[in-house]
């Protein structure tokens, strides 16, 4: 499906077969010098088919276009092997390409969950499933870097990059002043919510979530275009919630803890899902890994806050509450 959201600008829906996301928003940027795609699609023969009919019916020339990539996430970024010729460049953040880069970078995801309580005979099996591995790209294209406040253009669209760290260590959104748009990637979802996870000690993504939402919601946008659903007209209160969302989240986390030292992955396992599931064991194991990433970046975020407690015993990390109950009321993202 091809929609022309603005003269040149275009969406093309891309499938994401047995995903939760339903569908990768492709943005095409048609002009008669350079053609600019922002995200690609999964690495796998659904994606590479819905993009290839929509080029052509755009009349879209691979040799003539560049490509722009909002984060490392496998829908986004995984395609563009496929797409990108020898002469197309690639944009991408430089945390990110330094992540794809360094090796062993699974193998110290798998060790972390492991340490947050991951069961051992789980965890092979949800990285198989995990479909960052199964549909990433299959080499690195060559990469121009850019950084926030860096500006690219394509036809008549002038875009200046915006750091968003948060839904992933490097990501990035697009805007266009003149025109009020926001190319947002996975920063801002309407329907459903970003995932926030942490697979890391160095890193509070959540904190750099919240912090990239405020900067965003200080921008002037008439028009989001979001990675995944539907188009978003009001930033602003979309912000809000989305907000309000994790608030909820935190305090859900602090009401699960209790003064028994839980591993993120208990955690994980007593909070709430949206997915249609009865309990928690029977979620699929890439689901469990995303809970449990996402648990991880909300207990991070109240440990830096001060108000639970991290307890490293042996090779396992545990989390109890911290008797500051009065504290969950300054809790104001
Ligand atoms: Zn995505």
């Amino acid at each position: 499906m091809i929609e022309e959201i603005q003269p040149n600008l275009f969406r093309v829906e891309v499938p994401l077969p047995n995903s939760p996301l339903k569908f990768l928003n492709s943005y095409v940027i048609r002009s008669s010098d350079r053609n600019l795609i922002v995200d690609t699609g999964l690495n796998r023969k659904e994606c590479l088919d819905a993009m290839h009919s929509g080029l052509q019916a755009l009349g879209i020339e691979l040799k003539k276009t560049d490509f722009f990539i909002t984060h490392l996430h496998a829908d986004h970024f995984g395609l563009v092997s496929k797409l990108a010729t020898s002469t197309s460049r690639v944009f991408f953040n430089r945390p990110e390409r330094e992540l794809i880069e360094a090796s062993g970078w699974w193998e110290r995801m798998v060790a972390y969950a492991a340490r947050n309580g991951f069961p051992e005979n789980e965890l092979q099996a949800a990285i198989r499933s995990h479909p960052g591995r199964e549909f990433a790209s299959e080499w690195v294209p060559e990469i121009s870097v850019l950084q926030d406040g860096d500006e690219i253009h394509a036809g008549s669209y002038f875009f200046k990059c915006v750091s968003t760290p948060g839904h992933s260590l490097g990501h990035t959104c697009l805007y266009e002043p003149n025109k009020k748009i926001l190319v947002a990637g996975d920063h801002i979802l309407i329907d459903i919510t970003p995932n926030i996870q942490c697979w890391s000690d160095d890193h509070n993504p959540l904190q750099n979530y919240l912090a990239s939402l405020d900067k965003v919601n200080k921008m002037e946008i008439n028009l989001v275009l979001p990675g995944h659903r539907r188009l978003i007209t009001d930033h602003k209160t979309r912000i809000a919630e989305l907000k309000e969302h994790h608030q909820r989240r935190l305090k859900e986390v602090i009401s699960i803890l209790g003064s028994d030292p839980q591993t993120a992955y208990q955690v994980a396992s007593r909070m709430t899902w949206d997915l249609d599931c009865d309990s928690w064991e029977e979620f699929p194991r890439a689901q469990k890994w995303f809970a449990t990433g996402e648990a991880i970046a909300h207990l991070r975020y109240l440990q830096r806050k001060g108000l639970i407690v991290r307890k490293d015993e042996g090779a396992v990390t545990r989390f109890t509450r911290n008797d500051h109950t009065g504290l969950l009321d300054a809790l104001d993202l």
